[in-house]
C-alpha cells in the first residue's frame, strides 16, 4: 500500500511515490527531469491537471492554485470540477446530463451559481443527486471530475455529430 502526503502547493493528498500532484498538477522535486512538451531546451515544472503535458515556467498558466497548459487554460473550474457543457435549453441539459452519468461523473449548477457536486461512494461511483434540477430558462451548467474532463468532451462530441448527421 502507498503512503500518503500532503502536496506542498495544494495540501492536496498524494501518495508519497508520486511525481506530480493530480490536484494542482505541480511537479515534485524527486521527480524525474522531464523536457517541457513544447520547449525542448526547458525542464518542466507542472503538468497540465486537464491534459497531463509537461509545462515548462513559460507554458504553466496557474489558475486558481492549479497548473494548465495555454490550450485549456480558460477552461472554467470549480472546485474538482471542469465545466463541460452550458445551455438554457434544460431540455437538452437534462438529455447531455444522463448521457454523462452513467459513467458516474455529473455536478450540476443551477441559475443562482449553486454547485450540486455528487458524493463519491466507497465504490468509487458517483451519486447522482436527483433528476429534476434545472429551472426553465435559467442557464444550467454541467461540470465533471477534472481528471475526467477530455472523456466527457469526447462523449459530448460524438453526440453533436450524431445529431448533424443522423
Ligand atoms: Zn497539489
Ligand atoms: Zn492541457
Ligand atoms: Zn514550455
Amino acid at each position: 500500500m502507498p503512503e500518503y502526503d500532503d502536496c506542498g502547493n495544494c495540501g492536496g493528498e498524494v501518495t508519497d511515490d508520486s511525481d506530480f500532484c493530480p490536484h494542482c498538477g505541480v511537479l515534485f522535486e524527486q521527480a524525474p527531469v522531464v523536457a517541457c512538451a513544447t520547449h525542448n531546451g526547458s525542464g518542466s515544472c507542472a503538468v497540465c491537471v486537464i491534459c497531463g503535458r509537461y509545462l515548462c515556467e513559460i507554458c504553466a498558466v496557474e489558475v486558481g492554485g492549479r497548473f494548465l497548459c495555454p490550450e485549456h487554460e480558460s477552461i472554467k473550474l470549480v472546485e474538482n470540477y471542469a465545466l463541460v457543457y452550458q445551455s438554457r435549453d434544460v431540455a437538452e441539459a437534462a438529455t447531455v446530463r444522463a448521457m454523462l452519468t452513467p459513467s458516474g461523473q455529473v455536478a450540476s449548477e443551477d441559475g443562482e451559481g449553486n454547485l450540486d457536486i455528487p458524493v463519491e461512494d466507497d465504490g468509487g461511483q458517483f451519486d447522482v443527486v436527483d433528476a429534476n434540477l434545472f429551472t426553465r430558462g435559467q442557464l444550467a451548467r454541467l461540470y465533471v471530475p477534472i481528471p475526467r474532463y477530455l472523456e466527457a468532451m469526447e462523449i459530448l462530441k460524438e453526440w453533436r455529430e450524431s445529431l448533424k448527421n443522423p
